[in-house]
């Protein structure tokens, strides 16, 4: 545990050092962390395959597109982001700078769930990185394969004094929360998301929390329920199940309840054949506690397709249940597992009642042609997203921020999102010792002419006096910029 206090102590004198700050360092450490994804791709994908046993097309496109993206993104575009950003200003500061900067916020932490174990701890780390801050990072001890890997190759590649790996479990977590850091990342359950929280309320520590939830899907009658159904078998049953935003129930009018069974079971059959078990693209649970929780989940269910279980292998087929009470169960808690209930309900209106009787989800999923119907969900609901005739696509979408609201999160990532939460808004106001008259108004002794004019130039009420008096300190003001030096912003 001496260790842990060394390694973050180590990254704040790496940071306060002052070399992450430089653009050219930023960019050169991204690079290098291209280098490492693409150099390292054969470990990393077998790493996952290990832990999920994920199969290694499956990994490229859903573990490693996003994260090279997400570089290729930041690499670019971070002269563009770090740049100041002039703001407005009013008669008084006419001549003065005043801007906005993005500055490093020191030592960040990034805690990493294990159902995507290399994407949730790499995409936050390159924002974290393009914000000039040093990083520890902790990935999940659940998926010790992907773990190991990154806490092996990472310092083959970075800084290792400004990014140090930390691997362990809840004994190490706990350790390094009760260290000071600037920022803290954390990606995980609702529960653990209050212990960090509250570890973090100890030194005003600000969090970023990605958490999951139930996402809900409503399916309305009157759509193509054969691509409707097929979107969301995708969305639903990838990773088996394992994915914070799958969809992870289905509301819909009941009459149309055995249509979408039999469109999923089609969609099933065309995706993994016969034999789901033999599939290579489907996962498994992880580990033996969740599979017993979800097999937990079933219990006193009317289940419609699939159920068949393999304990020794953390097999769960694609499972259906359809009539599912409201209070059942499987109904309180995040499934987080290839578990689909349906409930029926009767309207839409219905529909958003039920939605909004619950937590805020990460997700809301809406099938509908229907603009007016589409429109009422997005207006009568809260969710960290809304996502509408399709699952799961908004991830990739790197200039919409990810995040969740109330229960499912707070704060935000994903390409310059991920910089801004990174980042501190510095704001600057630069003035010189100059034209001392214009600012006469705010000294004492004060008097209703000074009142008069401040109101003139805060709220423009001008009178025809006024308005000569403000064209000519116009004037002034504007001879007294050209002939001011070079502003500190284009420094
Ligand atoms: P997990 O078990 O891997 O835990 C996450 C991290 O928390 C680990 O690094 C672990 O060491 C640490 N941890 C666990 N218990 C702790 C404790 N008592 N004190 C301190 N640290 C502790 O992951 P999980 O929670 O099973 O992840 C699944 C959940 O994460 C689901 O709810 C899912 O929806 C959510 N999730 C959200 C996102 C998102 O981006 N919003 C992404 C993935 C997963």
């Amino acid at each position: 545990m001496e260790r842990i206090q060394e390694v973050v102590g180590q990254a704040r004198a790496a940071f306060n050092s002052g070399r992450c700050r430089a653009l050219e360092f930023r960019i050169q450490q991204l690079k290098a962390l291209e280098r490492m994804v693409k150099e390292k791709e054969r470990e990393i994908l077998a790493a996952i395959k290990a832990d999920l046993h994920k199969c290694r097309h499956k990994a490229f496109i859903f573990e490693m597109v996003n994260v090279l993206e997400e570089l290729a993104l930041a690499t670019g575009r971070l002269p563009s982001w770090a740049a100041p950003q002039p703001v407005k200003r009013n008669l008084m500061t006419m001549r003065d700078e005043a801007f906005i900067r993005y500055e490093p916020l020191g030592v960040v932490l990034i805690i990493g769930a294990w159902n995507y174990p290399f994407t949730l701890i790499m995409q936050p780390l390159v924002g974290a990185i393009a914000a000039g801050n040093a990083v520890v990072v902790k990935p999940s001890e659940v998926s010790e394969n992907t773990a190991q890997l990154i806490a092996d190759i990472l310092p083959q590649y970075l800084d290792q004094k400004l990014y140090p790996v930390v691997t362990g479990g809840v004994p190490e977590t706990t350790e390094l929360l009760k260290q000071r850091f600037d920022h803290i990342l954390y990606t995980g359950n609702s529960a653990v998301g209050k212990v960090v929280m509250a570890a973090a309320a100890k030194h005003l520590t600000p969090v970023t929390l990605e958490l999951g939830g139930k996402s809900p899907c409503y399916i309305d009658s009157d759509c193509d329920l054969a691509v409707a159904c097929r979107r969301i078998t995708w969305g639903k049953y990838m990773n088996c199940g394992q994915t914070c935003i799958a969809p992870d129930y289905i509301l819909c009018h009941p009459s149309i309840q055995s249509q979408v069974v039999e469109n999923i079971k089609a969609t099933l059959q065309e995706f993994y054949g016969a034999d789901v078990k033999s599939s290579p693209d489907y996962e498994r649970i992880i580990n033996k506690r969740h599979f017993k929780r979800i097999l937990g989940l079933l219990e006193g269910q009317k289940i419609a397709h699939g159920g068949e279980t393999d304990e020794a292998s953390c097999f769960i087929a694609p499972t259906i249940l359809t009539d599912v009470s409201p209070e059942s169960k499987v109904m309180e808690e995040e499934i987080f597992g290839p578990v689909l209930p349906i409930v029926p309900v009767k309207s839409v209106e219905e529909a958003i009642e039920f939605i909004n009787l619950r937590e805020k989800p990460l997700a809301l999923y809406v099938f509908s042609n229907k603009k007016e119907l589409i429109r009422s969900m997005m207006s009568e609901t809260s969710s960290g997203g809304v996502t509408v005739n399709d699952v799961l696509i908004q991830y990739g979408v790197l200039s919409l921020p990810f995040g969740g609201v109330g229960n499912s999160g707070m704060g935000a990532c994903h390409g310059k999102h991920s910089f801004e939460t990174f980042s501190h808004r510095r704001s600057y106001l630069i003035k010189d010792l100059k034209m001392e008259i214009l600012n006469s108004c705010r000294y004492p002794p004060s008097s209703q002419k000074k009142v008069d004019l401040i109101k003139c130039v805060v709220f423009k009420q001008l009178n025809k006096s006024q308005m000569a008096l403000v064209v000519l300190a116009l004037l002034g003001i504007v001879a007294a910029v050209v002939i001011k030096g070079k502003p500190l912003l284009a420094i």
